[in-house]
């Protein structure tokens, strides 16, 4: 992929999830996006070479302190990691002392909620544990403020978009295959899928950009169960 494959003023943000064999017990469909090692390094190495691509990682699994930042830093790599405040500490999930070491090496640290619960399903009573407590415990374990986030299962609505903008985050990430712009607030992404050789991860980014609105329409046409 070239700068010419890219509308003008667009970017690719390219989302992975776990790496290698889970720690911990799987939620329905959340194999389709765990990769393998080898596969991660290969995908890896071909998003390298694309112009204006950033990368993020969702769940704060572990593998993303074993796998993931030592990968990004033997390429110069910079990324997000979206984190799950309520699975800090646990097996097979980042810990406190993790976020911190991920912030140390240049990486940003991001909210993904609490319980990985899609928002527009959370009672409004309850969003403030998924945006702003969430949000509290992991600025806590970065040490420095968190000022973007993450939609669970890339799931939202209007009402939903309202109550993160009053919080005041800088961004808000989605999974909705598209090419982003860059100054956007509502931030679309493509999620690696384990069955993405780095061929048909380059083939479904590049027919995204050669024609934005028709693959957005298809996407959420097939929207799956877990992103
Ligand atoms: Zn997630």
């Amino acid at each position: 992929m070239t700068s010419q494959t890219l509308p003008p003023g667009r970017e690719v943000q390219v989302c992975f999830h776990g790496i290698g064999r889970p720690g911990r017990t799987l939620e329905p469909d959340e194999d389709w996006y765990w990769v393998s090692a080898d596969q991660f390094q290969r995908l890896l190495d071909e998003i390298c070479d694309w112009p204006l691509t950033r990368l993020s990682f969702d769940d704060g699994n572990s593998s993303d302190i074993e796998l993931a930042l030592p990968a990004l830093v033997e390429r110069g790599l910079h990324a997000s990691f979206f984190v799950l405040a309520g699975r800090l500490d646990q097996p097979g999930s980042l810990g406190r002392d993790d976020v911190k070491a991920l912030v140390d090496a240049g990486m940003e640290v991001g909210n993904h909620g609490w319980t990985h619960t899609p928002w527009p399903d959370v009672a409004p009573a309850d969003l403030g544990l998924e945006i702003d407590d969430a949000r509290v415990a992991l600025s806590e374990a970065a040490g420095t403020p968190v000022r973007n986030a993450a939609l669970p299962l890339g799931r939202y609505n209007r009402r939903v978009l309202g109550r993160v903008r009053a919080s005041d985050y800088r961004s808000l990430s989605t999974s909705d295959c598209r090419v982003a712009r860059p100054s956007a607030w509502l931030v679309p992404r493509f999620s690696v899928r384990s069955s993405d050789t780095p061929d048909v991860l380059r083939d479904r980014v590049e027919a995204a950009a050669r024609n934005p609105r028709r693959t957005a329409l298809a996407a959420n046409g097939i929207r799956k169960r877990w992103l």
